[in-house]
């Protein structure tokens, strides 16, 4: 017996669309699930298969390919630092995704720091702080989360622990409602109160420019495979000394300068490798920095333009169906990015999807997207603001990427239309 674990699908193919990136597709799936995971590009699909007929060891080997590879690697680590606006006293250090670069920051946290998030964040960016971090309330307007920020900055200095570390920890954009926070304004409001600030960048920086020194942030973290590269390589970048002085991520090969022969017996070396134990994903390091540099060479405007364009056909389309009903946080006209979260009034939320893949061949999401506390308070504000009662309990999320084409939003729009 045959077993078939997922339907066939036409081979992937050379780009079906133009975009600057080359962003590879299936000819006649619709994927407006890019806030999940974009597709692979074309500039890092060249990268990888560019190394792969000579892959050898990184930072092991005497031999030559060995050698190559290693600058390769180190490369790869200038090229994403420098298209995310990394200063001298900074390391970018190569993580799976953004989910292990948080985890890795909160064991680099000096003893007795406090984090404080907002409660509107991805799980990633709530779940690996320590204990005695600060969860303040989700705001409902950018000047709100700035005031909230000051407040609690100001209440900690005064009343906690005076002179400890301080870290807030904040999305750059939401990966429920799109909606961007006011980053370089909190980042203002962290640093006159002495503290740092890191920007989960997961969902901004396949959207817009996400630069350490323009936006005065501490740290940023971002996934490859939101990005248009593949799977397995994401990065933390941020100040030096926090990371140099913390014990390493991982323990093993690569992160130590001395093992001795007594048990513990170990010095770890200081940089991006001491959080960089064993074998390093070089393809992805590799395939990330391909991006990194087709994007830092993009008209970032005209992409954005474009973007707005189709976000707003979306939503315009959205608000026009009288059974839907959008998430938001802010204002309906704050900046955003290609992301809508939405409810279709009556309608199970998976059962939609489901329709919509199954006879339209158009992919979204549906559920609570990893942000249960921040999704499940937007379904009752909706339902509140509109006075439905016939809410789903879940939601559906429509995500634009480079590739997106009006005719693949118009497609969404018309099957919402004519739901059975
Ligand atoms: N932060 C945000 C805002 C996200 O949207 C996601 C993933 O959806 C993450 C963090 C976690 O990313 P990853 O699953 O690549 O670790």
């Amino acid at each position: 017996m045959t077993l078939t674990l997922v339907p066939s699908l036409p081979v992937l193919t050379a780009p079906v669309r133009p975009d600057p990136l080359g962003v590879l597709g299936v000819p006649g799936e619709i994927n407006l699930d890019h806030a999940a995971s974009a597709p692979c590009s074309r500039a890092a699909a060249d990268a990888v298969a560019g190394l792969l007929p000579w892959y050898a060891s990184v930072h092991r080997g005497a031999g030559a390919l060995s050698r190559r590879c290693t600058l390769a690697y180190e490369r790869a680590r200038q090229t994403v630092g420098d298209f995310l606006g990394a200063r001298p006293d900074d390391h970018v250090i190569f993580t799976r995704n953004t989910t292990d670069a948080l985890n890795l920051l909160a064991r680099a946290l000096p003893a007795g720091t406090t984090v404080i998030t907002f409660g509107g964040e991805h799980h990633a960016n709530l779940l690996p702080w320590p204990r005695g971090s600060v969860r303040l309330p989700v705001p409902d307007s950018p000047a709100g989360a700035v005031r909230s920020l000051a407040a609690a900055l100001g209440e900690l200095a005064r009343d906690a622990r005076p002179g400890l570390p301080v870290l807030v920890a904040v999305t750059g954009a939401s990966n429920v409602t799109g909606e961007c926070w006011p980053v370089a304004e909190l980042a203002r409001v962290a640093h006159r109160h002495g503290a740092r600030i890191l920007v989960d960048a997961a969902q901004l920086a396949p959207h817009a420019p996400v630069d350490l020194t323009a936006l005065d942030v501490d740290y940023l973290a971002l996934s490859g495979h939101k990005l248009y590269a593949p799977f397995g390589a994401g990065v933390l970048a941020g100040r030096a000394d926090w990371l140099d002085a913390a014990p390493p991520y991982l323990a093993g090969g690569g992160a130590t300068s001395h093992v001795g022969a007594a048990t513990h017996e170990v010095r770890w070396t200081a940089g991006p490798a001491r959080h960089e134990a064993g074998t390093p994903n070089l393809l992805g390091a590799v395939a990330l920095a391909a991006v990194c540099e087709a994007l830092g060479a993009a008209d970032r405007n005209a992409l954005h333009a474009r973007e707005q364009a189709l976000l707003a056909r979306l939503r315009t389309g959205l608000a026009a169906l009288p059974d839907v009903v959008e998430l938001r946080v802010f204002d309906p006209d704050a900046p955003r990015v290609g992301i809508v979260s939405f409810v279709v009034a009556g309608r199970d939320s998976a059962e939609v999807a489901a329709h919509l893949a199954s006879r339209h061949r158009i992919g979204v999401r549906d559920g609570l997207f990893c942000a249960h506390p921040l999704t499940r308070r937007l379904l009752a504000e909706a339902a509140a603001r509109t006075g439905r009662t016939d809410l789903p309990p879940t939601a559906l999320r429509a995500s634009l990427g480079l590739g997106t084409t009006t005719a693949e939003v118009d497609a969404l729009l018309t099957a919402l239309t004519h739901l059975p």
